[in-house]
C-alpha cells in the first residue's frame, strides 16, 4: 500500500506539475499570437462592420443582376406585371418598383392619363437579341441595315447606341426601369403625348420615378438620345448604378456581336453613367 501510495503521490504531483507547466507553456506560446489574432480579429471585425452594409448590398445585388443575367420569372425579387398595366404579357419589375408604379398609375388615372408599360425588365439575352439584330443588319434600325450603312464596327455600335443598349449595359436589366406609352418621337408632338410627358415631368418624382435620359446639355454631354418614355425607379436604381460603376469592367461585357467596341467607345462611362444628374 505504502509503496503504492508513494508511487501514486509522485504520479499525481507529476501530473499536476506537468499540467501547470503545460498551461504556462501554452499560455506563453500563444499569448502574443492570440493577442495578435485578437487585434486582427478586432480589426477585421471593424472592417467588416464598416463594409458590412456594402457587402450586404453586394450580396443583394449580384453581378448577374447588374448584367441582366437573370430569370425574372424565377427570381423572388421580381413580380409579374398585371396585364392591365402593360401592353403585353410577360413583363416583370422589382417588387418595390412595381408597387410604386401602381401608385403612380392610379394617380395618373385620376388626372385622366393612362400609363402603359411597353417594356420593363429585359435580360442580357433579350438585349443581346435586340442588339445583334440591329448590329448585324438582321433587323432594320429606323429603316436602315446598319451593317451595310456603317461597316466600321465602332461607328456602327455608336449608331445603334443612339437608342439601344449593349447587352450587359442596359438599365432594363435591373428591374427598376420602364418604357411607357410610346417610343415614337412623333407621339410626343401629339396632344396625348404631351399630356403624358408633362404629367410625368410634374408628378413622377413623387413616386420615385425619374427620367434618366433627358435631353443632352452641358450636364449630360454623351450617351443615349433623349427618351421621354424611359423612367427609372430611383430608390433602387441609384444603388444599381453606384454598384455598376464600382464593380463592372469591360471583362464583364462579352458574349455578343461587336462586344470589342465597348471598350473603344467607353460604353460604361459614356452611356451607362451618362444620365440625368438626379439619377446618379
Ligand atoms: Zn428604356
Amino acid at each position: 500500500m505504502k509503496f503504492n501510495t508513494h508511487k501514486k503521490k509522485p504520479t499525481l504531483q507529476y501530473f499536476l506539475v506537468t499540467l501547470i507547466i503545460s498551461i504556462f507553456a501554452l499560455s506563453c506560446q500563444y499569448c502574443n499570437p492570440t493577442n495578435a489574432d485578437n487585434k486582427v480579429d478586432n480589426r477585421s471585425a471593424k472592417d467588416s462592420s464598416k463594409s458590412k452594409s456594402v457587402v450586404a448590398k453586394k450580396d443583394t445585388i449580384s453581378k448577374a443582376h447588374l448584367l441582366g443575367k437573370i430569370t425574372p420569372s424565377k427570381d423572388t425579387n421580381f413580380a409579374a406585371i398585371d396585364a392591365k398595366y402593360a401592353a403585353k404579357s410577360g413583363n416583370y419589375m422589382r417588387k418595390e418598383a412595381y408597387a410604386a408604379f401602381i401608385k403612380m398609375f392610379n394617380a395618373a388615372k385620376k388626372d385622366g392619363i393612362t400609363l402603359c408599360i411597353l417594356s420593363s425588365t429585359r435580360t442580357f439575352w433579350e438585349q443581346k437579341g435586340i442588339w445583334e439584330g440591329k448590329w448585324t443588319g438582321r433587323s432594320l434600325y429606323y429603316g436602315k441595315n446598319i451593317a451595310t450603312s456603317y461597316p466600321d464596327p465602332v461607328e456602327r455600335s455608336k449608331y445603334v447606341l443612339k437608342y439601344s443598349s449593349m447587352p450587359g449595359t442596359s438599365r432594363h436589366h435591373w428591374g427598376t426601369d420602364i418604357d411607357m406609352n410610346s417610343m415614337e418621337l412623333a407621339y410626343y408632338k401629339t396632344e396625348t403625348g404631351e399630356k403624358f410627358y408633362n404629367w410625368l415631368t410634374k408628378n413622377a418624382a413623387v413616386y420615385g420615378f425619374y427620367q434618366p435620359y433627358t435631353a443632352k446639355d452641358s450636364a449630360r454631354t454623351s450617351g443615349y438620345e433623349e427618351e421621354k418614355w424611359h423612367w427609372s425607379y430611383l430608390p433602387l436604381s441609384s444603388e444599381f448604378i453606384k454598384q455598376y460603376k464600382e464593380r463592372i469592367t469591360y471583362n464583364d461585357l462579352k458574349g455578343f456581336e461587336g462586344y470589342e467596341t465597348a471598350v473603344k467607345i467607353d460604353v460604361i462611362k459614356n452611356y451607362v453613367l451618362s444620365v440625368n444628374s438626379k439619377c446618379k
